[in-house]
C-alpha cells in the first residue's frame, strides 16, 4: 500500500472552517495545534508550504460584520484587515517555536505569466532556503474575476506543482471522501485510497442532495486531479486533527490518499 513515510517537501492546505469559530474569530486552540504539528514537522527535516484560507473569514469577524460582504469591494476590504490578523497570528504562533513565516500573496495572473511564475519559484525556493515557512493565500485584495483561482483548493495544487512537493494534504471540515453521503447512509464509508479520479468520483463528491459535497469537495477533487498528474500524492483529511499528520508521515492510512499518477507503477 502507498505511504508517506519518505517526503521531503509538503504543502498542506487548510481552510476558513479550520481556523475560525462559527463568529468569524479565530480559532486560537485549532491554529495553535496545527501550527504545533506543522512546526514539529519543520523540525523533523521537512519543509513545509503552507496554503491558508481564512483572510475574508477572519476579516469579517475582526472587523464585526453581522455577515459576509457580498459585494467584490466588501469582501476585498475583509479580506485586507482578516489577512493581517492571520499573519500576525501565524508569526505570533510559528515564532513561540523558532520557526518564521514569509508572506506569499498570489493571484493566478502572477502564475500564468511565465516571467512572474519563475520570479514566484525562486521566491518560494529561497524562502525555503532560508529556512522559513511560506504562507500562501490568493490575494483577494485585488484578485478579481477574471484573474482569480476563486478557491484555496486549486491554488494549492498549482503551489504543490511550483515547488515540486512530494505530497498535498488538504485540510477539511470532514474525514475524507465517502462512497455514500454519510449523512443519509449509515454505511457510508471513507474511501481510502484513490487510484484514479474518474467522473463518478466527482459525482459522488457533488452528486444532488449529497450534503457532505457542498463543503468544497469538488474543488478538493480538481486538486488532487492537478496534483497527482504531476506526480504528487494527495491527501484529503480532516482538519480537526492535525495531529493525524504525524500517523500520515509514519506510514499510517488516514483520510482518503490519492496515489501520485506517475508513482502507481512503482509502488
Ligand atoms: N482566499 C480566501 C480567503 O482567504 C479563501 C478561498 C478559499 O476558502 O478557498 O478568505
Amino acid at each position: 500500500m502507498a505511504t508517506l513515510k519518505d517526503v521531503k517537501r509538503i504543502v498542506i492546505k487548510v481552510g476558513t472552517s479550520s481556523l475560525t469559530h462559527s463568529t468569524g474569530k479565530t480559532n486560537i486552540r485549532q491554529m495553535k495545534r496545527l501550527v504545533t504539528v506543522i512546526s514539529d514537522i519543520v523540525n523533523s527535516g521537512i519543509e513545509v508550504a503552507l496554503v491558508s484560507s481564512g483572510a475574508i473569514g477572519v476579516g469579517v469577524g475582526k472587523l464585526g460584520l453581522k455577515e459576509r460582504p457580498v459585494t467584490t469591494a466588501g469582501k476585498q476590504a475583509a479580506a485586507t484587515v482578516g489577512q493581517c490578523e492571520l499573519m500576525f497570528m501565524y508569526d505570533k504562533m510559528f515564532g513561540e517555536y523558532g520557526h518564521k513565516v514569509g508572506q506569499f500573496l498570489v493571484t493566478k495572473r502572477d502564475v500564468d505569466n511565465l516571467e512572474s511564475r519563475d520570479n514566484l519559484i525562486n521566491a518560494f525556493e529561497r524562502t525555503l532556503e532560508f529556512g522559513a515557512i511560506p504562507v500562501i493565500n490568493e490575494n483577494d485584495v485585488v484578485a478579481v474575476e477574471e484573474i482569480v483561482y476563486g478557491d484555496n483548493d486549486n491554488l494549492s495544487a498549482i503551489v504543490a506543482k511550483l515547488i515540486k512537493a512530494d505530497a498535498l494534504f488538504i485540510l477539511t471540515d470532514i474525514d475524507g471522501l465517502y462512497d455514500a453521503n454519510p449523512n443519509e447512509n449509515e454505511y457510508a464509508r471513507i474511501i481510502p485510497v484513490v487510484e484514479e479520479i474518474t467522473e463518478g468520483l466527482f459525482e459522488l463528491a457533488g452528486g444532488k442532495g449529497s450534503k457532505f459535497g457542498t463543503g468544497g469537495m469538488i474543488t478538493k477533487l480538481q486538486a488532487a486531479q492537478i496534483a497527482t498528474e504531476a506526480g504528487i500524492d494527495t491527501v484529503i483529511m480532516n482538519g480537526g486533527d492535525p495531529e493525524n499528520l504525524y500517523k500520515i508521515l509514519e506510514g499510517h492510512q488516514v483520510g482518503t490518499f490519492f496515489v501520485a499518477k506517475d508513482k502507481e507503477q512503482s509502488r
